[in-house]
């Protein structure tokens, strides 16, 4: 504040108005007020089958629609979020969002009875005291189905989980609600702590995608990771598939699912009620 007003009575340009920390607090107040003013909003981007391209889950994935810049990615403020501690009321939003969605899907389209729900938390959320009961009251609150939700966690939390963190997980496996580990192979996990979660569902990272098909060490350490993943007996989802051969290459090592351009973008969720309707049935690609 000191430095502000120092500026202000400075004149402009004679100081530097915005230092790194007075833009982060600026910045930072700017998301919180955007959460209160309604403009986040989610886009959702389904995975599906491999064998057949029926869709399995959908991504509820943030957006700000801000009202300068237009739509911003994730990747332009959830670092900041997660660095000030705004992504706890933006991911309580996303979470209390996406089950409102996903609610009104179930009651518009049979099908979408038996599809997941999948919401990212970040590293910050899983270690807050009371995100069980952030997360009972949400699906109380919405009647949205506790086994239909998976919760994605990054690689981080499957670092060094402490012992209050995996009694928060544990409690979440308890009720029915479904652990990925999201963007598997990103972080410098060691393996071994896999096995000491409730996880149910790993997401391949894309960049254990992206050479498969034409890269025999690509592919090599792309069907170790999936073999990892089936041997846990876990549902692995690869991520960011983009073409046909490297699905193809997917399905030759026993991958049972995929998220990426080649099926389905992420689009808002009324879009997707069009091809919920369709999703019961195989998708030819
Ligand atoms: P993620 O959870 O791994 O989500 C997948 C990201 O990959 C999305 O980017 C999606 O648009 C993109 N993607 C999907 N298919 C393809 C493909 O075929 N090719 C390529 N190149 N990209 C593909 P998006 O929406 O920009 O989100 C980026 C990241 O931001 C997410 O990665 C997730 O870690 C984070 N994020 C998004 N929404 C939330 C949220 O509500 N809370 C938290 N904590 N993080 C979020
Ligand atoms: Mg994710
Ligand atoms: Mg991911
Ligand atoms: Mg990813």
């Amino acid at each position: 504040d000191t430095a502000m007003y120092a500026a202000k009575r400075a004149g402009r340009g004679r100081y530097q108005v915005y230092t790194p920390e007075l833009d982060t607090r600026a910045r930072d107040a700017e998301l919180r007020h955007a959460v209160a003013d309604g403009q986040l909003v989610l886009h959702f981007q389904p995975s599906v089958d491999l064998r057949d391209g029926t869709v399995v889950a959908v991504e509820a994935l943030v957006r700000w629609d801000h009202p300068e810049r237009g739509l911003l990615l994730p990747g332009a403020f959830i670092d900041l979020a997660e660095e000030t501690g705004a992504i706890v009321p933006v991911g309580e939003w996303v979470l209390r969002e996406a089950c409102r969605q996903a609610v009104r899907w179930r009651a518009e389209v049979p099908a979408a009875a038996e599809i997941y729900l999948n919401v990212n938390l970040s590293p910050l959320q899983v270690k807050q005291s009371g995100l069980v009961e952030v997360v009972t009251g949400i699906l109380d609150e919405t009647g949205f189905p506790p086994g239909r939700l998976v919760l994605e966690l990054t690689e981080g939390i499957v670092l060094e989980p402490d012992e209050a963190t995996l009694d928060r997980l544990n409690s979440l496996c308890a009720m029915g609600v479904n652990i990925a580990v999201d963007d598997f192979g990103t972080g410098h996990a060691a393996i071994n702590y896999l096995r000491l979660l409730p996880v149910t569902v790993l997401k391949v990272d894309r960049s254990y995608v992206t050479g498969i098909d034409d890269d025999p060490r690509a592919y090599a350490v792309a069907q170790a990771v999936v073999g990892l993943g089936a041997a846990f007996g876990m549902h692995v989802v690869a991520e960011g598939v983009e073409t046909t051969a490297q699905a193809d290459r997917l399905i030759e090592m026993g991958c049972r699912y995929a998220q990426g351009y080649l099926y389905h973008r992420p689009q808002p969720g009324d879009e997707l009620t069009a091809l919920l309707r369709r999703a019961g049935l195989p998708v030819p690609r």
